[in-house]
């Protein structure tokens, strides 16, 4: 199907509810870029939001936009100017496109220049059978990293950045919200050597699939109660750390409510408006609140990819592995709250069924 100047891809294309499969040029690529045959795709909650097409979608994302941040794949073309990659090496890669003269970008903190772009927000993304990527964002991947798993590089590394924002070894901590995330970031924290983990949820299956990958306490909110489920572990003082990843306010309430004086708050999980907070509790407690944006470049990288050479396993967060050509089942599965990860094979097989699929007016 696929010439060399046209690839198959899913993109925005018009201002309503869904994703559509298209037909575009595949990318040119720049001096400084390489092209990645896709092979593995991760469905974000971020992509979902574009789906639904949401206040925030409708805010953030031009039309037509091919979308998708999430990725694995191999290097089939390199830009003249780069000297460090080579045709052939699997990659996943940094999916936020950074500036390079901003006060942060200069000091080397690159994620937290306010000039970043996001591939498949702002620019062309990886749910397609090609991508174009800066050299500087490609992370090769190590033998012992396949590229289901390279393809979920991008969240676990929201993970591992929560995770690592506070010291917890030998600590007892709270997780809000048992989203991919917030299990992922619940097994790296069991991985470093936290003691006691909670996870809250009110699904119950994310709370299952949580207590399923790894030793730690599921606690669904709207039926059980916190605070005893703390008195029956002997968690008599409170969490000393926190990672909110459920943008509930509710959830954080009860996080304040449940950290030691003292305590420590990594906060991910993004409000869908703003929130009422009990900023008393927050100062009478003297809480330090970190947010928590994207992965720190690169050194969030190296150390994922560094625990996951050395035992991390998350594989199990992945539920649903469908063809490309099947994204409509993935959304669906995620909006019924039956699903955690879902990767899509964009392999020649995975994209064969777009072929025959009549493309929706
Ligand atoms: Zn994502």
């Amino acid at each position: 199907m696929t010439s060399n100047t046209a690839m198959l891809a899913l993109a925005k294309t018009e201002p309503r509810e869904g994703l559509w499969q298209t037909e575009v040029p595949v990318p040119q690529i720049g001096p400084d870029q390489v092209l990645v045959k896709v092979s593995k795709t991760g469905i974000c909650g971020t992509d979902v939001h574009i789906w639904n097409w949401d206040e925030w979608a409708q805010r953030t994302v031009p039309i037509p936009m091919v979308v998708g941040h999430e990725y694995a794949g191999t290097i089939v073309d390199v830009g003249r100017s780069v000297d460090n990659l080579e045709l052939g090496q699997r990659v996943s890669g940094e999916g936020h496109i950074v500036g390079h003269t901003s006060r942060a970008a200069r000091a080397g903190r690159f994620h937290l220049d306010p000039e970043t772009r996001g591939i498949g927000v702002n620019i062309p993304g990886a749910f397609a059978q090609y991508l174009a990527l800066p050299a500087f964002n490609v992370i090769p991947l190590p033998d012992e990293v396949d590229d289901e798993i390279g393809a979920i590089l991008d969240p676990l590394g929201n993970a591992v950045h929560t995770a690592l924002s506070f010291d917890i070894v030998g600590e007892d901590v709270l997780i809000t919200g048992a989203g991919p995330i917030g299990i992922m970031a619940t097994i790296v924290a069991r991985h470093i050597g936290a003691r006691h983990i909670v996870i809250t949820d009110v699904n119950q299956r994310r709370l299952d699939l949580a207590a399923q990958l790894c030793d730690v306490v599921p606690v669904n909110s709207a039926t059980q109660d916190l605070r005893s489920e703390m008195a029956r572990i002997g968690l008599r003082e409170g969490f000393d750390v926190g990672f909110e990843m459920s943008g509930s306010a509710e959830a954080f309430r009860q996080m304040v409510d449940t950290l030691i004086t003292g305590g420590r708050i990594a906060f991910l999980g993004l409000p869908s408006k703003p929130m009422l907070v009990d900023w008393s509790a927050i100062v009478l407690k003297s809480l330090v609140i970190k947010g928590v944006y994207g992965r720190e470049m690169f050194e969030t990288w190296y150390k994922m990819l560094a625990m996951l050479q050395s035992g991390l396993d998350v594989r199990g967060v992945i539920t649903h592995r469908l063809p490309a050509a099947e994204f409509r089942k993935g959304f669906e599965a995620i909006k019924r709250g039956e699903a955690s990860k879902i990767v899509l094979d964009w392999s020649d097989e995975g994209t064969r069924g777009f072929a025959t699929e009549e493309a929706v007016q």
